[in-house]
């Protein structure tokens, strides 16, 4: 159990992208700003008019949070939801759980896990969680020291 987001009218259409495991964002059809999370018309020129853009799920880690206080019956273990820059989309934030084995670094690359869970009752939903990027963080030590003289 874990921070568990709900889908509502404006952003069910992007969970069912999610779903197939694609990552998506608005995109404004007159002046072309990415936009996130879905929202009926453009913060910048207020066009209603907008298409999906599929991006590449992943970005940098901005901030993070441990949760001791579970909201949901059952859940015990404390989680860790971590916020993430996407590297898509300036300025747009996401949060979802963290999939890491250890806790997240500040700036760290991280890409989409995409968790299926089971809602009980027939309807699954599919998370958007995050883990270190596979490729990338090989050179998070390339500001070491080398050894060299
Ligand atoms: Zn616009």
């Amino acid at each position: 159990m874990a921070y568990r987001p709900e889908p509502d009218r404006d952003s069910r259409p992007w969970w069912e992208r999610v779903a197939g495991h694609e990552f998506a964002v608005q995109e404004c059809v007159t002046c072309g700003t990415p936009r996130f999370p879905p929202r009926a018309f453009c913060p910048g020129c207020r066009t209603e008019e907008w298409r999906w853009l599929e991006v590449a799920a992943e970005g940098r880690v901005e901030s993070w949070i441990v949760s001791h206080q579970p909201f949901l019956p059952g859940a015990r273990e404390p989680y860790l939801v971590v916020m993430v820059r996407l590297a898509a989309v300036p300025g747009c934030l996401v949060y979802g759980n963290w999939r890491g084995e250890g806790p997240p670094a500040y700036g760290q690359r991280v890409e989409a896990a995409y968790t299926e869970v089971d809602e009980g009752a027939g309807e699954g939903l599919t998370l958007v969680n995050w883990k270190p990027a596979e490729i990338g963080n090989d050179h998070s030590v390339e500001n070491s020291p080398t050894g060299r003289p």
